[in-house]
């Protein structure tokens, strides 16, 4: 798939290690900026109770996902954890021709991925203050049992390895508002480049 935007549409990929509060801070930087569209990502993870489906995710089916990737309906996915996660094209393509920024909370294979489609996207990974802040996060949202905790604590260093590499800012999630007001500040700077 290539880039087919020619307006001021303009994608921004959000990573982060599991439990970092990537959801909050784009949820908040969605209700300061009136040009976002929060990409809503198709994924076959078990809802949790407190998700609400079409909002948090579309949650379906490894059938469901697969015809989905037969079809081309995914401008990319991934396997995370043992799931599927998946961006759907339709909505991003739509929202880049309304000359929206797209935020799109994927995980760093997905990252790569999506910029290679779209290489002026701009990459911003969200850090926690420091590796035991970030196991204690995990271990009080009691989304998930202590193994995939463990499992998805062990897997953060590998995303913040390459991260470095891939990204062009990182954003330390101490404080909730100064972080929200960074990514604010980083797509209102982007946003006037072009
Ligand atoms: P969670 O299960 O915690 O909601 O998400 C697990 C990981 O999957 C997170 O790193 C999240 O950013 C990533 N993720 C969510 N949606 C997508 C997607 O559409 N594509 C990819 N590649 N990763 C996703």
């Amino acid at each position: 798939m290539t880039n087919t935007n020619n307006g001021k549409g303009k994608v921004v990929i959000v990573s982060g290690p599991s439990g970092v509060g990537k959801s909050t801070i784009c949820k908040e930087v969605l209700k300061k900026l009136n040009y976002i569209y929060l990409s809503v990502s198709v994924t076959t993870r078990p809802k949790s109770e407190a998700e609400v489906d079409g909002q948090d995710y579309w949650f379906v089916s490894e059938g469901d996902f697969r015809k989905r990737i037969e079809k081309d309906l995914l401008l990319e996915h991934a396997e995370v954890f043992g799931h599927f996660y998946g961006t759907p094209k339709d909505k991003v393509i739509e929202a880049m021709q309304a000359d929206k920024v797209v935020i799109l909370e994927i995980d760093v294979q997905g990252a790569i991925k999506a910029k290679a489609v779209f290489p002026d996207a701009v990459m911003i990974f969200v850090l926690a203050p420091s590796e035991k802040d970030l196991a204690k996060r995990l271990n009080h949202r009691g989304r998930e049992a202590g193994e995939v905790a463990e499992e998805r604590l062990n897997g953060a260093s590998a995303e913040i390895a390459a991260a470095w590499q891939y990204y062009e800012y990182m954003v330390i999630n101490e404080d909730l508002q100064q972080a929200v007001k960074e990514c604010v500040q980083i797509i209102e700077n982007e946003r006037t480049k072009t």
